[in-house]
């Protein structure tokens, strides 16, 4: 079993099953990114609540993409966070560091998250990218294991 199975095993209790499907509303209770953002809130290091609120927000709204190397004007595969009609209007670009992090272009990244006073801190768009990461791995793994023979 994996650390994350085990994990996830412990906050269910013991009649636990994995669902076959993370969605943007379940995806909050498997994430451990998620999980220390809202533990800062308890510790009183940051209110991380509107942070959680938007980036699911995001994830509801499909704004998370990725912009293939091909397609991008920096030559560099990155992600982006497109803006909800009517909500706000600018697109965030995310790319990808090499601790396996994410650098994201909104002004509280570049002013608060970089400095890094307060770890595991991280901006809303970060964190939908982060949730929609999980879920893309998440249901490619359990689709596999539903349907090897579609992957032969
Ligand atoms: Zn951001």
């Amino acid at each position: 079993m994996s650390k994350e199975q085990e994990e996830i095993k412990t906050d269910k209790g013991i009649s636990y099953e994995e669902p076959t499907e993370l969605t943007p509303n379940n995806v909050v209770y498997y994430s451990n990114t998620y999980k220390q953002l809202k533990a800062l809130d308890a510790e009183g290091k940051w209110k991380t609540y509107a942070i959680r609120l938007k980036a699911q927000r995001f994830l509801r709204e499909n704004c998370i993409e990725y912009v293939k190397k091909s397609e991008s004007k920096d030559g560099v595969g990155h992600y982006i966070c497109k803006p909800i009609k009517g909500y706000n209007s600018t697109t965030y670009y995310i790319k990808s560091l090499p601790n396996r992090e994410f650098e994201c272009s909104c002004q509280f990244h570049q002013r608060v998250v970089k400095k890094q006073e307060i770890p595991g801190l991280i901006c809303s768009h970060v964190l939908a990218l982060k949730l929609m990461l999980k879920i893309w791995n998440w249901n490619k793994r359990k689709d596999k294991e539903l349907y090897p023979e579609n992957y032969k």
